[in-house]
């Protein structure tokens, strides 16, 4: 039957997922926690994701799909490529895996479909997308037309993190009561080590800047 009390949330166990994994639970009666494992190098990750959903108390289901890592060439799935720190000037950082928010949503929605959800939830940003098209609103917003015309259907995706930075992200978690385990339970860092992480890759680099800007707003010293 179909519901909107429901909604498949894309998690990956990292800060935005997780932070929109509660920002689900509190804007949804029921929410299941959709975990890809794509050829991640820290398939470590996957683990977390469902450490963090067993403590939310929320299905969690996980999906193998190597062919969207293995599709196109990045340093997130081939043990080969060195990772990009900066940006390079005329393109995307080779932490970019081509198409991968095309097709975890495409994924999402087929799964949500086939248990009578059509609410959709990701954590992409705009604000912070370091560099990726596939975190603009334009791009969501396209896709969420083309899920409706593919299946004609009434698809929402919900993007609660669409126009935050990370300090944002981080006041929205602490506001959902969630600011600690968002801190030291989830992975966001490149090099898979969990909470803080390395402290030096892009990934640790933007969480870290955030965390201090929040923590500095709220008069805690950094
Ligand atoms: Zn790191």
């Amino acid at each position: 039957m179909e519901t909107r009390e429901k909604a498949v949330v894309v998690f990956s166990g990292g800060q935005d997922s997780t932070t929109c994994l509660f920002w689900a639970l509190k804007h949804f009666k029921e929410v299941i926690a959709l975990c890809f494992r794509y050829g991640q190098k820290h398939i470590h990750e996957v683990d977390m994701a469902r450490a963090i959903a067993r403590r939310a108390g929320v299905e969690f289901f996980e999906m193998d799909v190597p062919l969207i890592g293995a599709l196109g060439r990045n340093s997130l799935t081939d043990e080969s490529l060195e990772m990009d720190f900066q940006k390079p000037a005329e393109s995307y950082p080779n932490t970019f895996v081509p198409g991968r928010n095309l097709f975890f949503l495409s994924i999402a929605a087929v799964f949500a479909r086939e248990r009578g959800i059509f609410d959709l939830v990701t954590g992409v940003s705009q604000t912070d997308f370091s560099g990726y098209p596939d975190c603009r609103d334009s791009f969501i917003r396209s896709l969420n037309v083309t899920l409706n015309l593919a299946m004609d259907e009434q698809f929402v995706i919900h993007t609660p993190l669409m126009w935050r930075d990370k300090a944002q992200t981080w006041a929205l978690a602490d506001e959902l009561g969630v600011f600690e385990l968002v801190r030291t339970q989830t992975l966001t860092c490149y090099n898979g080590i969990p909470g803080d992480g390395c402290g030096a890759c892009p990934a640790c680099l933007l969480r870290k800047r955030g965390l201090d800007q929040y923590l500095r707003q709220k008069g805690e010293v950094v």
